[in-house]
């Protein structure tokens, strides 16, 4: 019936529509109800896990609104700083916190007011932990500021393990830093401040935070290279690094010894350290010093150990005896024993260089083709820290050349004393011809002798009898040292006895008197030789005396040391002291020929070598005018 399918009524139409559409909002409400309970359910998951992870984490943390007011924390926070459920909602500001950490309020406020995050280290005053405190700001989604979260960490453990580090790296005497893979100092000892500190230097080049290749930079160039060092070890280039660099203050010579080794265990950055070595660089330089002057001193050197093996020798060494080093060490220094001393003095040597440490003398060597040779030698003992000997060192000289000039000398000497003693000998004879002939010829003229004659002849016998003074007198120095000493033990009084009778004529004559102290003391030496010495000061001593006074003439002797001083002091004229010197020399004389009886200028020069050849010394001292005095040595008696 299509009328009546035609006919279905619009009503019915509008019915089945809005059934449709009402189907259709129920299934989309039916979807929007399904994600919402997904997404309540992934929220509800989520604030689980947000609640599971406040509860399981170690890390305290608060969090507060813009006013600073507790809106949440976790249970670690309420262990750490006594905080209670009551406390919610309270502003921080108003509670006591039981933290070590005087500006925490000042810095909540600051993040609080849009500063930066703040992080600081407090410990809790209840119980000493320390916290690391971190202030950050509480954002939301759209990034608006809406309050804080305060973080507590506990580094405690961390903080000690710290000054564990710190006390342990500071026990070490050198001079330590840490610095991480960019060079940055993180961390140094006590004496790398203390270093700082007494040397001026600048905490902010080479302190906690620096970077210290910039530092070495700034150093100048010698720095650049512990720079290129460290870099190398921090590359990982260079397992380690080390330099030696002198560092010299104003006051005091200084070297160190830079070392750079990598941090191991992958963390990277370097351990520094400084050492002064400068004992060891001082001993370094004292050492080659001593190396240079062993290697180029004049004298020869030889070292022998304790078991008597040469161990060293220098150049001088094998100059003289012609032995090279690798000839002689090695062995005993008997290599260089000559044969012409007995066993008793190598005994004697080694007994007193172990007794005294040290030994001198003449000693007859080898040189290396066997010819012997005399040397003056000096062994000295050196002794090792336990006080025994360690090393015997010998110095040497070669004597050859002075003994063949001592020789020569000695000759030439002898020959000059055999030529003056003949030659003054036979100079006498034709003198006394010509003197005894003059006077012969004066008395043939007899009392009528024309006057300017006889004055002539007068010269001329006056000319030959000088003569014969000079000649007596030059025997007499040539006399001197002739014969071999004739060393005796005498007192000084009975020489001076002898010496006074010999002058007793001029003595009257002079009217001089002598005064004697100190004759008892005893010399050891020739008798004759001293004899001489004090006729001839006692005769000047009368001569050279104003012819308006009185001689006196006191002879004082004393000890001195291992010699006996005799000094003759006389009243008389005096001798200026520009002339001290030259009075003792041949033929010097600083009068006319004929004032204060003449002389031939010889008699101090005898005295001067007769004193010398008993070893000691004549000098003299005077005030022109007032008096002189001649002061000899010579050897004491040993007692
Ligand atoms: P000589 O007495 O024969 O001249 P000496 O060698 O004894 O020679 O003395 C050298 C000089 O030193 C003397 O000429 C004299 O001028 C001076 N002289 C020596 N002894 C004395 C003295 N006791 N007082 C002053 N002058 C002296």
């Amino acid at each position: 019936m299509p009328s009546l399918v035609k006919g279905k009524s619009s009503r019915e139409e509008l019915a089945e529509n809005l059934n449709e559409e009402l189907r259709s909002a129920n299934e989309q409400l039916q979807n929007l109800n399904e994600e919402l309970t997904v997404k309540v359910e992934e929220l509800t998951r989520l604030n689980d896990d947000l609640d599971n992870l406040i509860a399981a984490t170690d890390i305290g943390t608060l969090f507060l609104d813009l006013s600073g007011r507790i809106r949440r924390f976790t249970p670690a926070v309420a262990r750490s700083i006594d905080l209670t459920e009551a406390d919610i909602g309270r502003r921080v500001f108003d509670l006591r916190l039981s933290l070590d950490y005087p500006t925490f309020d000042d810095d909540l406020y600051a993040v609080l007011a849009g500063g930066l995050p703040v992080e600081q280290e407090a410990s809790i005053t209840a119980d000493g932990r320390v916290m690391m405190v971190r202030i950050h700001p509480y954002r939301r989604a759209d990034r608006a500021l809406a309050g804080a979260v305060v973080t507590f960490v506990d580094v405690t453990r961390l903080t000690a393990a710290e000054r564990r580090l710190q006390v342990y790296i500071n026990s070490l005497p050198h001079q330590v830093a840490v610095v991480d893979h960019a060079g940055i100092i993180r961390l140094t000892n006590a004496a790398w401040n203390r270093f700082a500190a007494e040397n001026g230097g600048r905490p902010d080049r080479i302190g906690t935070g620096v970077d210290y290749l910039d530092s070495c930079v700034a150093a100048g160039a010698s720095a650049a290279a512990a720079a290129d060092g460290l870099r190398a070890v921090l590359r990982g280039e260079l397992q380690s690094f080390t330099c030696e660099y002198p560092c010299h203050s104003p006051t005091e010579f200084r070297w160190f010894l830079m070392n750079v080794a990598p941090v191991e265990g992958g963390i990277g950055g370097a351990v520094i350290s400084h050492i002064n070595i400068t004992a060891r660089k001082r001993g370094e330089e004292e050492l080659r010093l001593a190396a240079s002057v062993f290697e180029n001193s004049g004298e020869s050197i030889v070292i022998a150990d304790e078991a008597e093996r040469i161990v060293s020798v220098n150049h001088a060494f094998s100059e003289i005896t012609g032995f090279a080093a690798a000839e002689v060490i090695g062995r005993s220094p008997r290599v260089l024993l000559s044969g012409r001393h007995d066993g008793a003095f190598y005994r004697d040597l080694i007994e007193s260089t172990r007794d005294t440490g040290l030994w001198r003398g003449e000693v007859w060597c080898r040189r290396k083709g066997g010819k012997s040779f005399p040397v003056w030698m000096t062994v000295s003992l050196v002794r090792g820290e336990d006080g025994r000997m360690s090393h015997l060192v010998g110095v040497f000289s070669d004597l050859s050349g002075r003994k063949a000039a001592e020789q020569r000398l000695l000759e030439s000497n002898a020959e000059l004393e055999q030529f003056a003693y003949v030659a003054s000998h036979d100079l006498r004879e034709p003198l006394r011809m010509v003197a005894s002939y003059l006077g012969m010829i004066e008395r043939k003229l007899g009392p009528g002798i024309a006057p300017d004659l006889k004055e002539y002849l007068g010269y001329a016998v006056d000319g030959a009898r000088r003569m014969d003074a000079l000649i007596l007198d030059l025997l007499e120095y040539s006399r001197v040292g002739r014969d071999a000493p004739h060393t005796r033990r005498f007192a000084l009084g009975e020489v001076i006895a002898r010496a006074a009778g010999n002058l007793k004529v001029a003595i009257e004559e002079s009217g001089a008197e002598l005064f004697v102290a100190g004759g008892e003391l005893i010399a050891e030496a020739d008798g004759e030789d001293c004899l001489r010495v004090l006729q001839n000061l006692i005769a000047n001593a009368i001569k050279y005396c104003p012819p308006d006074r009185q001689p006196g003439i006191s002879i004082s002797c004393r000890s001195e040391g291992e010699m006996i001083a005799v000094s003759v002091a006389d009243n008389g004229i005096g001798i200026p002291d520009s002339q001290f010197e030259r009075i003792f020399r041949m033929f010097q004389r600083l009068h006319g020929r004929r004032d204060y009886g003449g002389g031939t200028g010889i008699g101090l020069a005898i005295c001067k070598k007769s004193v010398e050849r008993m070893g000691g010394a004549i000098r003299v001292a005077s005030t022109v005018g007032m008096g002189s005095t001649f002061t000899f040595t010579l050897p004491a008696a040993a007692v």
